[in-house]
C-alpha cells in the first residue's frame, strides 16, 4: 500500500525571488542556518532594481549581524554606516517643539514599579525635568557622543543601531550568501507556474525559457508581491485610513550639518522629511500624502531642506500602507515589502524582515508544513505588524497643529481599539500595557507619549511610598550619573573613525 511519507514532499530547494534587502538577508539566512542537502536559488532582475531606500534600523539589527557572524567593524566600513541612539521627532506636536525617542532606559524604576510612574508623580509635584535629562542616549545623541559596551562599573549598556546604505548592504550579505553556495540567477521572473491541483508554486519562468524550479518559494520581489499576491492572490489588508502617506520622495545629499548619531523625522505640511547621516552621503526623503500636496510642492519641500548639494534627482516611491493577509500562503513565504509596507518613520521594516525569517527558521518545514503551524506563524505576523502600526499612528493622531488640514484629519480621526484602549488606560493610570510579543517596550511608548504631549492623569500610587526627598534624589541622582557618564565618551565622529581605523 503506497504510504504518503515526509519524503515524498520533502523541501530541499529554496527559491527566492527578488535581490533587494529582503532577498538576501533571506539567502544569508537560509546559506548559514538552512538544513544541510538544501539548495538556495535567488532570482533578481537588474532591470527593474531595488527600493533601496531603507537606511535607519533598530538595535534588533545586531541580532541578525551577530547571528551571521559578521565582524562589525567590517560591515560598517563596507555600508558606510553611522551610529544611530534613536529618533528625533521634530514638531510632530507643535511647530518648533522636538522630541526624541532614545533607544534604551530612561530613569530607573525602584523595586518593580517603572520609572515612568515616579516620574508622572514628580510632575504632578511640579520638579520632574524633560525625559532627555533621565536617557543616557539622549542625552548622548543631542551631544553628538557614542560608545559602546560599558564605562562605568554599573553604568547601563548603550543600546545602538545603524544609519547604512541598504544597496552595500544588500551587496555584503550576497557575498556572504553566494561565497555559501546561494547561486544566483539574473533574470526576470515572467510567469510563475504552479501545480494544477493543489495551486502550489511549482518553478518561476525567466526571460521565456528558463525554469527555476523549486519545493517552497519566498517572495522578496517588494510592492509588487510577484508570487504571494499576483500568483497566489493571498490579498492586502490597507491602513490607509490610519496611515494616509502614500508617497516617498528620497534624495541623497553631500554631508553637512551635524553627523548625528540618531534619525531625524521632521513633521512637514503633510507628512514627515527624514534625515539619516551616512559616512559618505546624507539620506532624505519627504513621505507624504498625495491628497494633500502634490509632487512639485514635495519636491520644492525636500529640496529646500537638505543639509548639502543633492546626487540626484528626487526620485518619487508610491505605496499603500497596509499588510499582506497572509504572510505565508501554500508553498510561499512573503519577506520584505511584498509582506505589507509600514511607514519608515520608526525604521522598522529592516526588522520585520529580520523577524520573520527568524520566525520562519524557527518553525522551518522540512516536508508538506502542519497547517496549524503556518495559521499561527500567520497570527504572530499580523500581531507584531498592528502593534507596530498603532505606535506609529500615535505619532500621527497626537500632534497639535490645530488648522492644517493633514495634521486635522489625523488628529480626529478614528483609531483602532487596540491603540484606544492604550492611550485609554495610559491617560487614566500612566500604566502602559504590552502583550509579550509587542517590538516597542513600554519605554519607548512612554516616551512618544509624552513627547507627543499626551497627558496622563494618574500614576501608580506604589510612586507614593517614596518620601519626596527621596523622589527627588532618585531623579537627581539619575541625572547627574548619567550626564557625567555621557560627558567622558567620545563624539560620535571619533568613535566611528576609531572603529574604522581598527578594522
Ligand atoms: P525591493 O528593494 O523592491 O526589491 C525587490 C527585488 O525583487 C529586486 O531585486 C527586484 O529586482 C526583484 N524583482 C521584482 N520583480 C521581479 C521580476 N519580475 N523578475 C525578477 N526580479 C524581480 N526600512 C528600514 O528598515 N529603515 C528605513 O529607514 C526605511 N526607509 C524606507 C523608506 C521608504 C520610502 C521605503 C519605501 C522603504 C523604506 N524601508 C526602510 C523599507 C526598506 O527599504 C525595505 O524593507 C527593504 O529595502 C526591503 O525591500 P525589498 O527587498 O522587499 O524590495
Amino acid at each position: 500500500m503506497p504510504v504518503a511519507t515526509s519524503n515524498t514532499r520533502a523541501i530541499k530547494r529554496f527559491v527566492i525571488a527578488g535581490g533587494g534587502t529582503a532577498g538576501w538577508m533571506t539567502a544569508a539566512a537560509l546559506a548559514r542556518f538552512g538544513p544541510p542537502g538544501t539548495s538556495i536559488a535567488l532570482v533578481e532582475s537588474e532591470a527593474i532594481g531595488t527600493v533601496g531606500v531603507g537606511e535607519a534600523t533598530i538595535p534588533q539589527i545586531h541580532l541578525f549581524n551577530g547571528a551571521l557572524g559578521f565582524d562589525e567593524a567590517e560591515f560598517v566600513r563596507e555600508t558606510k554606516a553611522s551610529f544611530k541612539l534613536g529618533i528625533e521627532f521634530d514638531g510632530w506636536h507643535h511647530e518648533g517643539e522636538s522630541y526624541m525617542h532614545a533607544f534604551g532606559a530612561v530613569g530607573r524604576g525602584v523595586g518593580l514599579l517603572p520609572f515612568q510612574h515616579y516620574w508622572l508623580r514628580a510632575k504632578q509635584l511640579g520638579f520632574a525635568k524633560p525625559l532627555m535629562r533621565y536617557s543616557m542616549n539622549e542625552l548622548a545623541a543631542r551631544t553628538m557622543r557614542m560608545q559602546r559596551g560599558r564605562r562605568a562599573q554599573g553604568a547601563p549598556e548603550m543600546p545602538y543601531a545603524y544609519h547604512f546604505d541598504a544597496g552595500l548592504y544588500a551587496a555584503y550579505l550576497r557575498r556572504f550568501a553566494e561565497a555559501r553556495g546561494v547561486v544566483r540567477h539574473e533574470g526576470l521572473i515572467e510567469r510563475v507556474t504552479q501545480d494544477g491541483e493543489s495551486g502550489a508554486i511549482t518553478a518561476l519562468a525567466l526571460d521565456g525559457y528558463r525554469l527555476v524550479e523549486g519545493d517552497f518559494f519566498i517572495d522578496c520581489t517588494g510592492f509588487r508581491g510577484l508570487l504571494i499576491e499576483q500568483a497566489l492572490d493571498t490579498g492586502y489588508e490597507e491602513w490607509t485610513q490610519w496611515l494616509r502617506c502614500d508617497r516617498a520622495m528620497a534624495v541623497p545629499c553631500a554631508n553637512g550639518g551635524d553627523f548625528t548619531p540618531y534619525t531625524k523625522a521632521i513633521a512637514r505640511k503633510a507628512g514627515w522629511q527624514w534625515r539619516i547621516p551616512l559616512q559618505h552621503r546624507i539620506g532624505n526623503g519627504l513621505v507624504y500624502s498625495t491628497a494633500r500636496m502634490n509632487d512639485d510642492e514635495a519636491a520644492d519641500t525636500l529640496l529646500a531642506n537638505l543639509d548639502g548639494e543633492p546626487f540626484a534627482e528626487p526620485r518619487t516611491i508610491p505605496f499603500t500602507t497596509g499588510i499582506r493577509r497572509k504572510m505565508w500562503h501554500k508553498n510561499c513565504l512573503a519577506v520584505g515589502l511584498s509582506a505589507g509596507f509600514l511607514e519608515p518613520m520608526e525604521s522598522t521594516s529592516i526588522h520585520l524582515i529580520q523577524s520573520t525569517i527568524s520566525r520562519f527558521l524557527s518553525v522551518l518545514p522540512g516536508a508538506e508544513p502542519d497547517p496549524a503551524i503556518v495559521e499561527w506563524f500567520n497570527a504572530q505576523c499580523e500581531f507584531e505588524w498592528t502593534r507596530i502600526r498603532d505606535f506609529l499612528i500615535l505619532h500621527y493622531t497626537a500632534n497639535a497643529r490645530v488648522g492644517e488640514p493633514f495634521w486635522d484629519e489625523v488628529r480626529t480621526m478614528e483609531l483602532p481599539d487596540t491603540l484606544r484602549a492604550k492611550l485609554d488606560q495610559w491617560r487614566a493610570t500612566g500604566l502602559i500595557h504590552r502583550e509579550h510579543e509587542e517590538l516597542f517596550t513600554d519605554v519607548g511608548w512612554f516616551q512618544v507619549l509624552v513627547g507627543q504631549g499626551v497627558e496622563a492623569r494618574g500614576y501608580n500610587p506604589l510612586a507614593d511610598s517614596l518620601p519626596e526627598t527621596d523622589l527627588r534624589a532618585l531623579l537627581d541622582g539619575t541625572e547627574a550619573a548619567l550626564v557625567e557618564e555621557v560627558r567622558q565618551m567620545p563624539r560620535h565622529l571619533d568613535f566611528l573613525q576609531s572603529m574604522m581605523t581598527s578594522a
